[in-house]
This record gives structure tokens, C-alpha cells and sequence, in this order.
């Protein structure tokens, strides 16, 4: 469900997203020092709950209808929306934790993918962690792309772009290429964790809106390792690979303002990702 508010964010109400976004990265930063063989996905939960209202939030997944949960974690061949429970953490999993805090009525959400040591499966545990590792770099390289555009399109552009440049195996024709989720695509956040407009991770027909001051985006690719067709689960919210392939997913929320962008859910705002980019995040002013 998005919503409407105009897409363009004042300067103050920047600076009021910065709150909500801090406590999504302290709430992922605790989930992730927690990740290990034999932990359950409800115990990263209530870490990640606890990160947020320490911090005077409240988890803002909580407010999707019908969901009772802090965080989704998505394991393995499940993309997103992973409802936490009794599932235990093994050695050679793909965790994919999304978490969101909503502070003073603004929204923060961001998502990160980390694989669990194996040493009896090192082929299993080298190949999912290329797949978190690309993942994660054409997000930078979508957020990068956002610090230059024009159009919001250009950042779908850049994900497919390095996407399509990082085949999972091999090179040449032996190369295995990621697939790109179409079903599930970013979005515009705000005072919901939803609104407009859309942000793709592929290239589109529409160039999108204007990339200008008080743009709020939450960036988000999800890629397998296959097939890009998904199903939900029998819970109604589960979304697993068709083919069975491994997944990952990462996210961050940014924001443009005058001069320059803010990574909102980095705790640096962006700065060690973007540095390898040439890019410089600047705070919101
Ligand atoms: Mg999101």
C-alpha cells in the first residue's frame, strides 16, 4: 500500500528523518552481532524490538496490517517478508534481515543480507556470499547513481547495470547471470514507510520523477541466484524463489537535499560504501 504526501520532503522534515533512520541501522546492527548457528529468527527479533524502543521508536513493520513482528528474516531460498519464529540459524545459511523504526511519526527502513560461516561447505558459503557481496554493491551503485540524477529511473538503470556486469559464475558464456525480483520493487518513504514513487531495480521505460531536494527513496534490491519468479507462502507473507534459488536482499533510505545525499539507515551516513564511488554523503543541513 503507498500513500500520497507530495514527494519532495522540506528541509526540516529531513532533518526529522534522520532519527528514524538511525534507530533502523542500531536495530540491524544488533540483529546482525546476534546472527550464529542456533539462534532463532523470533530471538533477532526481540533484539532488533528492543534496539528501537531504547531509542524512544516503535517498530514501524508492526503498523502493516496483520504483522506482528520487529524485523523480516528471510532465509535461504526465501527473498522477503520472512516472518520470525521457531526457525534456528544454521551454518551456511543466507540471512536476510529488513527492519524499520518509526520515530516522532517518520520512517526509517533498511534491510542486509550476511551468509554464516560453514568450513564443511566452503563452495556453498563462497557462492552465497558473491551473491549478498553483488547485492549489496548495486545498491551502492543505485545510491550512488541517485547522488548524480537527473531522474529517478537512472538508479534502476545502475543496479541492473552492475548486476548484469557481476555474473554469479564463471565469465564469458559459462557465466550464470542473477536474476532481478520484478514483483517487489522500492518505494518512497515518509511519514509512511510506503509512498511514491516506486524506485526499480531495473531498467524501466519511464525516466520517473526528478531527482531533486527532498527526495526520500528506500532503495532496495532483491536478486537470486535463478529464476525471478516467486510465490508467498501458506503464513501469507513469505516470499521463496519458484526455482528454490538462493536470495538476498539489501536496503537503505536516502535522502537528497541541497547539498548533496544522506544515507538515513547507515550510522555514517553512507560514507564507506559511497567512498569506493567517488561519491561523499553530506548531512542534511
Ligand atoms: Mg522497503
Amino acid at each position: 500500500m503507498r500513500k500520497r504526501h507530495g514527494i519532495y520532503k522540506s528541509p526540516a522534515e529531513l532533518r526529522l528523518m534522520t532519527r528514524p533512520g538511525s534507530l533502523t541501522a542500531a536495530s540491524l546492527a544488533a540483529v546482525r552481532a546476534a546472527i550464529a548457528p542456533g539462534v532463532t529468527t523470533l530471538q533477532l527479533d526481540s533484539l532488533a524490538e528492543k534496539a528501537i524502543r531504547e531509542g524512544g521508536g516503535v517498530p514501524n513493520f508492526m503498523k502493516e496490517p496483520g504483522y506482528r513482528h520487529t524485523i523480516c528474516a528471510s532465509v535461504n531460498q526465501d527473498v522477503v517478508h520472512g516472518i520470525p519464529g521457531s526457525r534456528v540459524i544454521e551454518a551456511g545459511d543466507i540471512v536476510s534481515i529488513d527492519s524499520g523504526a518509526e520515530f516522532d511519526g517518520w520512517n526509517g527502513d533498511a534491510a542486509f543480507s550476511v551468509v554464516v560461516p560453514d568450513p564443511s561447505r566452503p563452495g556453498v558459503v563462497a557462492e552465497r556470499q558473491k551473491l549478498a557481496d553483488v547485492t549489496e554493491q548495486s545498491l551502492w551503485h543505485g545510491i550512488a547513481a541517485l547522488s548524480r540524477a537527473s531522474y529517478l529511473g537512472e538508479v534502476g538503470s545502475a543496479i541492473e547495470d552492475y548486476i548484469e556486469t557481476h555474473p554469479s559464475t564463471g565469465s564469458g558464456q559459462g557465466a550464470v547471470r542473477y536474476g532481478i525480483l520484478e514483483d517487489y520493487v522500492g518505494h518512497g518513504i515518509g511519514r509512511s514507510m510506503h509512498e511514491e514513487p516506486p524506485v526499480f531495480n531495473y531498467r524501466v521505460r519511464d525516466r520517473g520523477p526528478a531527482v531533486r531536494p527532498g527526495l526520500v527513496v528506500a532503495i532496495e534490491p532483491m536478486v537470486t541466484f535463478g529464476g525471478i519468479d516467486t510465490f508467498t507462502g501458506e503464513d501469507g507473507w513469505t516470499v521463496t524463489t519458484s526455482d528454490g534459488s538462493a536470495a538476498a536482499h539489501w536496503e537503505h533510505s536516502i535522502a537528497v537535499h541541497a547539498d548533496g545525499i544522506w544515507v538515513l539507515t547507515a550510522e555514517d551516513g553512507g560514507a564507506a560504501g559511497l567512498a569506493p564511488l567517488g561519491v561523499t554523503p553530506v548531512p542534511i543541513p
